[in-house]
């Protein structure tokens, strides 16, 4: 009895506003999608995942999909259906007996809901989980009432929709041969075809990220519960100092930013990843940047400093930690550091794993007093706090 989960990820869902589709945001530090399938890719009663993803997001998914096992991704179609359809002929492959198709745009569905819609199937062929509707459903074309429609009967359907294997299978098949197109879920497929679907009591947190609004109302959820879970609060300080050299870009938390010199290290010499980096060792006490990636060592010559501050977040990741906030102060007297902030929380969030949030940059001159003052070098301070189990 193999259950499969084919995970809709191939909308553009640009309503929630950027330039990433909706399931490729960022929320409690992880893409809308990591987060989805990870509850089926854990769940104890599925076998298979198949994200189906849209025409050229290869790369956001490549990356959302870190330390999640899943069947390859594979290419949908033009509209949910048809990504539906190419998802589930692609588990044809492992002849699944059940499948469970999910909006990747799902990402608090809870395992107990999983584990109803799977159990559900022993009994009947096709089922979803829906919600009663709590408001009086107006029926008005064109925006004029013509009628109130009996809502005892009305149910707001969700996802996960589960099924027996082939009979979902033959159904998209009849229909996509109909020519029948735009059903807006599965369960209308199976209706389609003149199949039973039953409805089982769904979950009010198993919400369908659509706005930008829905967008922070998870951040806040996610991240609640991403930390309630760690209470071990600690926080590390980190400072260091690069003087210039003859260049032209200073590189700062990862971003490069135009000047007349360039900061002189063995690294790229990115003073504020640095602090940064030594904050977070300093918070789980791990030494600091010099004892992980001696200078002496030739290969970190002219190294991104990203790796040492990936270094330090794995760290903390291998004791199940998470960072919950950074705080960077830059020395600087040259250059004007302010428009380039957003871009450098923009660069450190994802290696943090946070949103941006939850990331402080801040840069003040030295006033011309001493060498940073005199325009010599760069200093930068870092504090950062961490969340341990
Ligand atoms: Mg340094």
């Amino acid at each position: 009895m193999t259950v499969a989960a084919v995970i809709v990820a191939g909308g553009v869902g640009l309503r929630a506003g950027g330039e990433r589709p909706k399931q490729y945001h960022r929320i409690g530090g992880k893409p809308v999608i990591w987060w989805t399938m990870r509850a089926f890719a854990t769940h104890p009663a599925v076998s298979l995942v198949q994200p189906v993803i849209g025409e050229g997001h290869e790369e956001w998914f490549k990356d959302a999909a870190e330390g999640i096992s899943t069947l390859p991704p594979i290419t949908g179609g033009s509209t949910r259906q048809d990504s539906c359809r190419i998802g589930i002929e692609a588990l044809v492959a492992h002849s699944p007996s059940k499948v469970l198709i999910h909006d990747a745009a799902r990402p608090f569905i809870d395992p107990e809901l999983i584990s109803e819609v799977v159990a559900a199937l022993d009994t009947t062929p096709c089922v979803i989980p829906a919600l009663p509707i709590a408001d009086t459903l107006k029926y008005a074309p064109g925006g004029i009432i013509t009628r109130t429609v009996d809502r005892a009967a009305m149910w707001a359907a969700q996802t996960p929709q589960g099924f027996a294997f082939n009979a979902i299978l033959d159904a998209h098949r009849r229909v996509a041969r109909d020519g029948v197109a735009l059903l807006t879920d599965d369960a209308s497929i199976a209706e389609h075809v003149g199949l039973q679907v039953a409805v089982i009591q769904g979950n009010t947190g198993n919400v369908k990220l659509t706005t930008a609004a829905d967008l922070s109302a998870a951040e806040a959820a996610m991240s609640a519960k991403a930390y309630a879970d760690l209470p071990d609060v600690r926080t590390g300080q980190g400072f260091d100092i690069h003087a210039f050299a003859p260049g032209k870009a200073v590189v700062l938390c990862g971003v490069s930013i135009p000047h007349t010199k360039k900061l002189k290290g063995h690294s790229d010499a990115d003073a504020a990843m640095h602090a940064l980096t030594d904050a977070i060792l300093g918070a789980i006490g791990e030494g600091d940047i010099g004892s992980h990636f001696p200078p002496s060592d030739p290969q970190w010559k002219n190294a991104p400093s990203s790796i040492f501050l990936e270094k330090a977040v794995s760290l903390l990741k291998s004791r199940g930690g998470i960072v919950a906030h950074a705080d960077i102060t830059i020395l600087a007297e040259v250059p004007k550091i302010s428009p380039h902030v957003l871009a450098m929380k923009g660069y450190l969030a994802p290696l943090l794993g946070i949103g941006i949030d939850r990331i402080a940059i801040k840069a003040t001159t030295m006033e011309k007093i001493g060498g940073i003052g005199r325009g010599e070098g760069i200093a930068a301070m870092a504090v950062a706090t961490v969340r341990l189990p």
